[in-house]
């Protein structure tokens, strides 16, 4: 006999039940109960949310926006389910034409998010593919994939059954090598949330060489891209050759215009990406995406894309240069404060995140201490919150990261503070 009644999704049971940010938050508030003098000095720079008012031009053309749709002429209902053509104009054309590079504004889709697209994106392709992540992860490709049924269970370490895990360490400069075996989606994170690594043109050109030897799909996560100060590091997949066939691009205005309350992201579907249907034909993936929005997303608001095409304008771009510098300027701070104690530090340069090595451990001996008691040492002796690195995969064990979203008067106090721990 079958079920008696509604059955549920399974594949969701196999999640690890959200264990990094309830663990901090648990951690954190023990320590703050436990010590009430010390919970008011709390800093945190653990979370990757901006802390910076939302850019004044943004502000202008939403209230605008707003006061348009008061009018009956103005008045704006259902938009078009891929964004308004002002939008994703203003985007190809500042984002991709303007610097040589091909993208049609069609090619464009306007969302509430690059975390609900990298989740959405599985719903047009098969379920038999192998994916390939990289570790350190950023938590949402797995998670995505384990609700899609696409991995078998967890093991001990929190890595799953089914997924390809590419190691990102010191010898390779948290750029993972190419791996022997096929996979047919590779998701690729430059700048990297955790390790705030950027991947050079010669090291994606290797990834698009192996994506069209393959067959596969690259899901590039370019949310960080404004943050890339080194001209010599490309900030799209597609000033790659041969990108436009095999790479969709992810980006977001949350990071860049302080946009993760506001939300607004888009992805880049290259009508020349093709996947293989059942029938061993190959077609291109870009109808089934412009399907799937039509059919499970009415838009984002017509204030919200108002508010995301003024930072096209000469005034929004010189708010998110400025918005950019701040943060990268508590980068900065908080680099140079880590690598004063003798820790070896790496991004922070490119991109908003400091991925730090925990120090040795104190009883001698060559292992040094695991994230989680990094973790509850700077939280002790600093209080401060940072992120550790294990969180986020097997290979970020012995690491945390450092976040420099923050006020800076914030991030200079927690400079001083990690320069007075005894390391
Ligand atoms: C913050 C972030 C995003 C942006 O997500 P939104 O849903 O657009 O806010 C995407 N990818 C990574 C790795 C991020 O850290």
């Amino acid at each position: 006999m079958g079920p008696t009644m509604a059955t549920l999704n399974s594949n969701y049971l196999k999640l690890k039940a959200g264990y990094l940010f309830p663990e901090i938050a648990r951690r954190v508030k023990a320590f703050n109960e436990a010590n009430p003098e010390a919970s008011a000095r709390m800093i945190r720079c653990g979370i990757g949310d901006v802390t910076e008012p939302l850019p004044l031009a943004v502000r202008e053309a939403m209230h605008a926006a707003i006061n348009e749709m008061g009018t009956r002429e103005g008045f704006h209902g259902y938009g078009p389910e891929q964004g308004y053509e002002f939008l994703r104009t203003a985007i190809a054309t500042n984002d991709y034409r303007n610097r040589g590079l091909d993208v049609a504004d069609d090619e464009i889709f306007v969302s509430d998010g690059s975390k609900c697209d990298g989740g959405a994106i599985l719903d047009i392709l098969g379920d038999d593919n192998t994916i390939a992540v990289m570790d350190p992860v950023y938590p949402v490709y797995v998670d995505t994939n384990v609700m899609a049924g696409h991995t078998g269970d967890a093991n001990e370490d929190g890595s799953y059954e089914g997924i390809l895990y590419l190691e990102c360490n010191e010898e390779n400069g948290f750029v993972p090598a190419l791996p022997e075996e096929k996979a047919d989606i590779v998701y690729l994170c430059f700048p990297n949330n955790p390790t705030g690594a950027v991947a050079s043109r010669v090291q994606l050109e290797a990834w698009v060489a192996y994506a069209r030897k393959h067959g596969s799909i690259l899901l590039y996560d370019a949310a960080y891209e404004a943050y890339i100060s080194d001209p010599s590091v490309p900030r799209s997949i597609y000033e790659i050759p041969g990108a436009r066939e095999c790479a969709i691009e992810f980006r977001s205005f949350s990071k860049n215009g302080g946009f993760t309350g506001t939300r607004c992201a888009f992805t880049v579907v290259p009508k020349t990406v093709t996947a293989l249907s059942a029938d061993g034909v190959r077609r291109p993936i870009h109808p089934l995406w412009h399907r799937r929005f039509t059919t499970k997303f009415n838009g984002v608001s017509y204030v919200t894309q108002q508010g995301a095409a003024a930072l096209y304008t000469d005034q929004g771009k010189a708010e998110v240069a400025s918005l950019v510098e701040h943060y990268m300027g508590n980068a900065k701070i908080l680099r140079e404060a880590a690598a004063s104690c003798g820790l070896k530090v790496y991004g922070g340069e490119n991109a908003p995140y400091i991925w730090v090595k925990g120090p040795p451990a104190v009883q001698g001996g060559p292992e040094g201490l695991t994230s989680w008691q990094i973790f509850d040492r700077v939280l002790q002796e600093a209080n401060i919150v940072v992120t550790p690195g294990s969180g986020f995969g097997r290979a970020g064990e012995g690491y945390f990261r450092i976040s420099a979203f923050n006020s800076r008067e914030k991030a200079i106090e927690a400079a001083t503070r990690i320069k007075a721990m005894r390391w």
